[in-house]
């Protein structure tokens, strides 16, 4: 159904037993809520701040500057069987498999599918990607629950739905050659987008978070996936044009150089506002035209100009 399966040195799917059987039913529910827990989980969480000393041993690539190329040759570890204790439990659980996990996974993409999300090829990269990898340890056992989750320096991995929602809109049903992602985060979207997608680029403003995300995304061994370390506010001119732009933080407008670096005939995805926020959808119709759509209420991190 996807062209995912040729497009790994080791496919995700050989991480787990994850079952072909889905449903493809879905019920479109207008009143699905879908702002992002984002800002309370960082709250409640920026104690944890453990991504921080994750990212203390971290080893710099020096093959290249400022960009990456995900896949390596070392072998697959924490995808593979990930120990842990229940969130919010001071009673260890059993140890956490990338087995005992994909009955979760595959839970939060039926739940995906009855909030509305049509797309197949989406639900199947969703049904793909381990998003425990993604995620500090002691918050793993509620890696496949729909919520926003802190990721260290006051950002967040994104709501399931979200990342879902989001690609199905720049996707809309077309095949995707080039597709550029701003705010890398972890990394867990930037791999869901690389099962669906001939190349993804993604750039992040945060150093240790490009790390981060380096470090996440070794094991899973992703070829067409690039990570750049800049201010995505300038896209990256000599890679465009994109055929897709997906925004994981929100400005109060869209950069001009990602509207300029969107293809004719390409969508742009983003959440636009401060405290109320909206997903805005932009086609590029011509040369110099650009048409906004602006769909559902969002909640995301804010998108800033610089490096640090
Ligand atoms: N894509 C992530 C979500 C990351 S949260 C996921 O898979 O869940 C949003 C990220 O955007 C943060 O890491 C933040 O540092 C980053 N960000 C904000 N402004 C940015 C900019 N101008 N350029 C690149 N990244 C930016």
């Amino acid at each position: 159904m996807t062209a995912k399966s040729h497009k790994f040195p080791l496919p995700l799917s050989s991480l787990d037993n994850k079952s072909t059987h889905r449903t493809t039913k879905s019920h479109h529910s207008a009143t699905v809520a879908t702002p992002q827990t984002a800002t309370q989980n960082v709250r409640q969480h920026v104690a944890r701040q453990q991504a921080v000393k994750n990212n203390a041993g971290l080893s710099e690539d020096k093959s290249a500057k400022n960009t990456v190329v995900v896949a390596s040759p070392r072998k697959s570890t924490s995808a593979q069987a990930v120990q842990t204790t229940q969130a919010g439990s001071s009673q260890p659980s059993k140890p956490m498999s990338s087995a005992n996990l994909a009955a979760p996974r595959r839970a939060m993409v039926q739940r995906l599918s009855q909030a509305g999300v049509q797309d197949s090829v989406v639900l199947d990269a969703m049904d793909t990607v381990p998003r425990h990898v993604f995620i500090e340890s002691g918050l793993v056992g509620q890696a496949y629950v729909d919520a926003s989750l802190p990721i260290g320096h006051h950002q967040t991995i994104s709501q399931p739905y979200i990342v879902a929602r989001m690609i199905e809109i720049m996707r809309n049903g077309r095949k995707l050659r080039n597709v550029l992602e701003i705010g890398t985060g972890c990394g867990y979207q930037a791999a869901v987008l690389a099962q669906l997608c001939e190349n993804v680029y993604s750039i992040e403003r945060i150093k240790l978070l490009h790390e981060l995300a380096k470090k996440n995304l070794r094991s899973l061994r992703i070829a067409n996936l690039r990570l750049h370390y800049g201010d995505g506010m300038h896209g990256l001119p000599q890679v465009a044009p994109f055929d897709g732009v997906i925004l994981a933080a929100a400005g109060m407008q869209i950069p001009d150089a990602l509207l300029q670096q969107l293809a004719i005939g390409g969508r742009l995805i983003a959440p636009v506002g401060e405290r109320q926020q909206v997903l805005q959808l932009i086609e590029r119709t011509g040369n110099a035209n650009w048409t906004k759509t602006v769909l559902e209420q969002c909640h995301f991190v804010p998108l800033r100009p610089g490096i640090i």
